[in-house]
């Protein structure tokens, strides 16, 4: 996913446009492969190389509720600057190599910033019985789950009297 920019001339820009599989930090949530695409243009103003596009992910995840896999397209504008020279300011990358840049890392750490807080397949999502570990969006199986233990019963009023 290297792309060199030693043709690009100050004032400059070209268009990239590349599918890529990347490699995400292993998470009980999601599935560390994904499938991104990519395109934009990368500018050179003076050295500094920004690339300006779109990044589209596409995310197996795992649902926090059902634990059943689902996939999800994240899609995101991503604007990001390379400098060749020495790094004075932490919100530019650096080269990879003399005259290359990589949307690597750049792209991994956008998605990371894009994920969903938590993952749930659907808003319908009846999740696993709690009783029994089945998943209620296949069917019911059956389980008394609104059963209420009797020592907590006499605080129920409590609730019910009072609106939050
Ligand atoms: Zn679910
Ligand atoms: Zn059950």
């Amino acid at each position: 996913m290297n792309i060199n920019v030693d043709s690009l001339n100050n004032g400059f820009s070209r268009q990239v446009e590349f599918e890529t599989c990347i490699t995400l930090p292993e998470s009980d949530s999601y599935d560390e492969q994904v499938l991104v695409s990519c395109n934009g243009t990368i500018t050179n103003s003076h050295g500094k190389y920004t690339f300006d596009g779109q990044v589209a992910a596409k995310v197996v995840f795992y649902c926090s509720s059902c634990l059943e896999k689902f996939e999800e397209e994240l899609s995101f504008p991503m604007i990001e600057v390379f400098s060749k020279e020495t790094l004075e300011d932490d919100e530019m990358w650096a080269f990879s190599g003399k005259n290359n840049i990589s949307l690597e890392e750049p792209i991994k750490t956008n998605i990371l910033l894009n994920l969903p807080m938590k993952a749930i397949c659907s808003k319908n999502c009846k999740g696993l019985c709690h009783i029994c570990g089945h998943n209620l969006n296949l069917s019911d199986c059956g389980c008394e789950r609104d059963y209420i233990d009797p020592r907590f019963e006499k605080f129920l009023h409590l609730f019910n009297n009072k609106e939050v």
